[in-house]
């Protein structure tokens, strides 16, 4: 199975930071999105280790780890990131308290079609476009969404709730990191989009499905969604990585 990606990130039209980070490495299908917090410094700090330290895992594997499955190499990547983060942290007291969310793409090797491993914590998502269809592979762990699960929270209600930021998995926070992770068969002609929550809040899933399915230009395409974010308020950073599965 191969692919090919675009990214495009952009630090929004109220923020005076990009605290999101991304990193990805199309020949070995790694994507890494991630969405930092607590404070300028921290953020841009925590999300940046983040990228790096799950891309250096993922990518390192073929070396060392030979028979671990690419479900537990994942696993080890983000406990590994959410390691770095923390230790950074205590280094340095001006970035104690900084986090990110995380999620991450990894389209195993294999026999095509394959399988896409999917695996996040906190409320950056996964997307797959499949035949014109969007789906949303990933739930927010988030307090709202939370409630909203449980029934004592109604979506509108949950987006105009001060605590729709809060969420309750990051990557930095805890000594261990509770991600959630699946794995889904692939097809050709998917394509995934991995994005933090400056484009899901300003931008509906309607919307967001038709400017992923537009064209062919993935770079066009990952610029489309940033800018229908910005055009639509841009209160947060915001950032895409858009991966199409050829086959
Ligand atoms: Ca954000």
């Amino acid at each position: 199975m191969t692919a090919q990606a675009a990214a495009q990130t952009s630090t929004g039209r109220v923020r005076n930071s990009n605290e999101d980070a991304f990193g990805y490495r199309t020949d070995r299908g790694v994507f890494v999105v991630c969405d930092g917090m607590g404070g300028a410094a921290g953020g841009e700090v925590a999300s940046r280790i983040a990228v790096e330290t799950v891309l250096r895992g993922m990518t390192d594997s073929g070396t060392g780890r030979g028979q671990e499955s690419p479900h537990q190499t994942l696993h080890e990547a983000i406990a590994e990131a959410n390691r770095a983060v923390l230790e950074r942290a205590d280094q340095d007291t001006g970035l104690s308290g900084m986090g990110t969310t995380l999620v991450v793409l990894v389209l195993e090797p294999g026999p095509a079609p394959g399988l896409a491993l999917i695996a996040h914590a906190g409320d950056s998502r996964c997307y797959l476009l499949r035949r014109g269809r969007l789906q949303r592979l990933t739930r927010d762990h988030s307090l709202v969404d939370e409630q909203i699960r449980l029934g004592t929270m109604t979506q509108e209600e949950a987006e105009r709730s001060p605590f729709r930021s809060v969420i309750t998995r990051a990557i930095g926070t805890q000594p261990t990191v509770n991600e959630e992770a699946q794995e889904i068969p692939m097809e050709a002609g998917d394509r995934f989009l991995l994005c933090t929550d400056g484009l899901t809040r300003e931008v509906d899933e309607e919307a967001i499905a038709r400017i992923l399915g537009a064209g062919p230009d993935l770079e066009r395409t990952a610029q489309a969604l940033v800018d229908a974010a910005n055009e639509n308020g841009g209160r947060d950073n915001v950032t895409a990585v858009v991966v199409q599965v050829i086959g």
